[in-house]
C-alpha cells in the first residue's frame, strides 16, 4: 500500500522543524527524548497505517481529557454535565485559573479546571486509584488493548503539580465538587499518566471517528450523542488558545496533550495520531501541527471544505 510510504514522507518533511521545546514542569516528561517522531491513521472500520517511533511509549495528559468527559456524560447524562461544566471556549491557556464569575463553573472540558471536574464526575468514590483504574480501563476498551498508567510518570507530576491543587482548591470552594481536592488531582494525575503509542491513540481516535463503537473490537464505548458532544468540544476547545488557528487551517476535532501528542477525527472516516515532544507556545506539538496542516491538506481533511 502507498500510504505508509506516504506517511514517512510527511515525517521526513517535517523533521527539520526542530522549533519549540519539551514540557518540563513535569520532571519526569523533561527526559522525554525530543527527537521522536511517529504518525498513525485508523480508518473507521479499523485499519491502521503507521509511520516513524510508532512503539515508542509516552503519557497520555491532556488527550484523556475528551474521553473523560464522555465517560462523565455517559454516566450522568448531558444536563447534569452541563451544569457543573460549559462549554465555551476559554481562549486561554490549559493550566489558566478560568472560572465562571459567579458559579466558578469551568468553562470547558479541555482546560485543567473542567478536566478536573469531568473526573470528578466519574465516580462517587473519590479515591485515586479507583478513579485512576476506571480510566485506565477505558482508555484499555477505546484502544481495544490492555494499557496501564506509567507510575513513574504520575508520581513525577504529583511533585510539581502546585496549580492544579489549587485550581483544585478553588472549585471545592466553588462547591463545583465535594471531594477533598487532593484526591481530585491525585486521581486526574494517574488520569494523565495512561501510557500509550502512536497507534494506540489513532485507535482511541478512530473510536470517536467510528461513532463510539472500537473499530477493531466492535465494542461500543459511547453513545452517539456523547461521541457528538465531545467532538464539538474539541473542536472549539482542544487546541486551548490556538483552537482557531487550528480550526481554520487543519479543520478537524483535534485535542493536544503536553507529552507531544495530537489526536484528530475526521467524523465516520478517520482517527490520526501524531507524537513529537517538543511543544510550541501554546503547548501543543509544534511538528505535530505541522504534520497535521500537511495530511489536512494532503488529504482534504478540513470539514469545512465543500466535497
Ligand atoms: N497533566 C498535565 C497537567 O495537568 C496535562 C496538561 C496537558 O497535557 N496540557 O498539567
Amino acid at each position: 500500500s502507498p500510504i505508509p510510504d506516504y506517511l514517512t514522507e510527511v515525517l521526513d518533511t517535517c523533521t527539520a522543524d526542530v522549533s519549540g521545546t519539551v514540557a518540563d514542569y513535569i520532571p519526569e516528561l523533561a527526559a522525554a527524548d525530543p527527537d521522536r517522531f511517529a504518525v498513525a491513521l485508523v480508518t473507521a472500520d479499523g485499519t491502521v497505517y503507521s509511520a516513524g517511533d510508532t512503539e515508542h511509549a509516552f503519557s497520555i495528559q491532556s488527550i484523556s481529557k475528551p474521553f473523560v468527559y464522555g465517560m462523565a456524560l455517559d454516566r450522568l447524562g448531558f444536563d447534569a454535565v452541563l451544569e457543573k461544566i460549559d462549554v465555551e471556549p476559554s481562549g486561554e491557556a490549559f493550566n489558566e485559573i478560568s472560572l465562571e464569575h459567579d458559579s466558578g463553573r469551568p468553562l470547558n472540558p479541555m482546560i485543567n479546571a473542567g478536566a478536573l471536574t469531568a473526573h470528578a464526575l466519574l465516580s462517587d468514590d473519590a479515591s485515586p486509584h479507583a478513579r485512576g483504574e476506571q480510566v485506565r480501563s477505558l482508555f484499555s476498551d477505546l484502544a481495544g488493548r490492555d494499557l496501564s498508567i506509567d507510575e513513574r510518570v504520575a508520581a513525577s507530576e504529583l511533585t510539581t503539580t502546585y496549580r492544579n491543587i489549587a485550581i483544585a482548591n478553588l472549585l471545592r470552594s466553588y462547591e463545583v465538587f465535594f471531594d477533598d481536592p487532593e484526591d481530585v488531582v491525585a486521581g486526574y494525575v494517574r488520569q494523565c499518566s495512561v501510557s500509550v503509542t502512536v497507534t494506540d491513540l489513532a485507535m482511541i481516535a478512530g473510536t470517536l471517528a467510528n461513532g463510539g463503537v472500537q473499530p477493531s473490537t466492535g465494542a461500543r464505548v459511547f453513545s452517539r450523542p456523547t461521541v457528538r458532544q465531545v467532538l464539538s468540544v474539541m473542536a472549539t476547545c482542544g487546541m486551548y488558545d490556538a483552537a482557531g488557528d487550528w480550526l481554520t487551517t487543519v479543520g478537524i476535532p483535534a485535542k493536544s496533550g503536553v507529552s507531544g501528542g495530537i489526536i484528530g477525527i475526521l467524523p465516520g472516516q478517520l482517527g490520526i495520531a501524531v507524537f513529537s515532544p517538543r511543544l510550541d507556545r501554546h503547548g501543543n506539538s509544534a511538528r505535530g501541527v505541522v504534520a497535521f496542516e500537511r495530511l489536512s491538506h494532503d488529504m482534504n481533511l478540513h470539514l469545512m471544505d465543500a466535497p
